[in-house]
């Protein structure tokens, strides 16, 4: 080789990551203005869990129109009541890795209280008939747009990956039971079966511009239970030829504070939350029973086991120790269909995933974070840890109002708040650069 072409070699060589972020740049450049005006369309037209129907059939359309194999209506819930809105769009090019984007498309029963020319004004009827206001208070309106033009670049690049790419529009996340419902309508018989999953969500109290990521478990598993504690009632003035219900109740709430306390270990982080008691209709009368609704939030499988289990035992000791008869016992019920799992970033794939986001948005833009308690069911997709899956967050607030919070102390509106405000830019910008990046990396020929 001689050195003129040695030295050309190396140019290439040394410039071609630089080019294909150059070439990621421009192609974002190009898609931005149509991707904020879609964000603010979509932001103004919010639909509930279960009823997200003109918001899958725009992503059907717009990813069948950049090429992708797009089935509608994937998802099967339990409740037969609700259509599955799920859409499936596929694109095969050549042999390699099967890679999994998902966004979710579901909005909140909240009022929107920001003052912007998009906010949503819809109003709708929930299951229960009742009317109530709609707003894309998580945000998932960002995760579809950024799915958009992450699927555009994506089949504008398709010289720089192979594989087969599955990018799905998941129903029904806030009621937890969306993933479930696709994968029982064969999401992963009927479609390829995939080698990675991957999704985004936004951060309500991160900067535009920037991610967070956390390697290992990330988000907790949720649990809803009803306990149903069972009496004997009758007249408030004779105690004494009853079981008070209510008493027994206090008893319980009081004792199941033991269970993070006694018996689990300080090193597996565990919530026990009661957010609801119902019983009695009135001051004079003892009722014949009460009932406590429970969330219970776990990283292991083992610990939420154990954790309902001494539940039971303690409600049933605590009754028993009242003298409510054996076939007056507390029944424990758990609510299957608002149930998650867990979430758990595969660590190897996530610091390698980090990495590649640094190179993407700056290393001074990408930064770990804490796991956090709350639940979301993308851990569903990742069928109890056999796919290896990667879930970042995508900082969402202005800048100046994350700084400003930080100085005074007052914290910024959360997700599911009215006053939940997303940066259309650099948030979908930064979302799509982030999501083609994480997709090129696990693609590359
Ligand atoms: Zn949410
Ligand atoms: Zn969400």
């Amino acid at each position: 080789m001689n050195r003129i072409v040695k030295i050309l070699l190396f140019g290439v060589l040394m410039t071609a990551p630089v080019a294909a972020q150059q070439s990621l740049d421009a192609l974002i450049d190009r898609e931005l203005v149509q991707l904020v005006t879609t964000y603010k369309m979509l932001h103004a037209a919010p639909e509930l869990s279960h009823y997200e129907e003109k918001t899958s059939a725009y992503l059907a359309t717009q990813l069948r129109s950049f090429g992708y194999t797009v089935t509608e209506h994937v998802g099967k819930f339990d409740r037969p009541q609700f259509s599955g809105y799920g859409v499936v769009a596929v694109m095969k090019n050549g042999d390699g890795p099967t890679v999994l984007v998902r966004a979710d498309l579901d909005a909140l029963p909240v009022g929107e209280k920001n003052d912007i020319p998009y906010a949503s004004k819809v109003k709708t009827r929930n299951e229960a008939s009742q009317e109530v206001s709609v707003m894309h208070a998580c945000g998932h309106d960002v995760h579809v747009t950024s799915l958009i033009g992450t699927a555009k670049i994506l089949a504008a690049l398709k010289d720089q990956w192979h594989g087969t790419l599955i990018l799905i529009g998941q129903p029904a996340e806030e009621t937890v039971d969306g993933a479930k419902a696709m994968l029982a309508d064969g999401l992963y018989t009927r479609f390829p079966r995939p080698d990675f999953v991957v999704a985004l969500h936004d951060s309500a109290d991160v900067e535009a511009g920037k991610i967070q990521y956390t390697p290992g478990y990330a988000m907790a598993s949720s649990t809803s239970i009803d306990l149903t504690i069972r009496g004997l009632g009758g007249h408030g003035s004779k105690p004494e030829s009853t079981k008070d219900p209510v008493v027994i109740a206090a008893e319980t709430i009081i004792a199941v504070q033991t269970i993070i306390s006694r018996e689990n270990s300080p090193f597996d982080p565990a919530v026990v939350t009661i957010g609801s008691i119902h019983g009695g209709t009135k001051r004079n009368i003892i009722p014949d029973e009460v009932v406590l609704q429970f969330t219970v939030r776990t990283y292991k499988e083992e610990v939420r086991q154990r954790i309902i289990a001494s539940i039971g035992r303690i409600a049933k000791g605590v009754a028993s120790a009242a003298g409510v008869p054996e076939d007056r016992l507390p029944i424990l019920k758990v609510i299957e269909s608002e149930n998650a799992p867990s979430l758990y970033n595969d660590p190897q794939l996530t610091e390698r995933m980090a990495a590649v986001l640094g190179k993407a948005i700056g290393n001074e833009n990408v930064i770990k974070a804490s796991p956090l308690m709350a639940s979301e069911d993308f851990g569903v997709l990742n069928l109890d840890h056999q796919i290896p899956s990667f879930y970042f967050w995508l900082g969402a607030i202005e800048p100046s109002r994350v700084e400003a919070s930080k100085k005074s102390g007052k914290p910024l509106p959360s997700l599911h708040s009215s006053l939940f405000q997303p940066l259309p830019e650099p948030t979908l910008r930064t979302g799509v650069k982030a999501m083609s990046s994480v997709v090129l990396e696990l693609m590359k020929k």
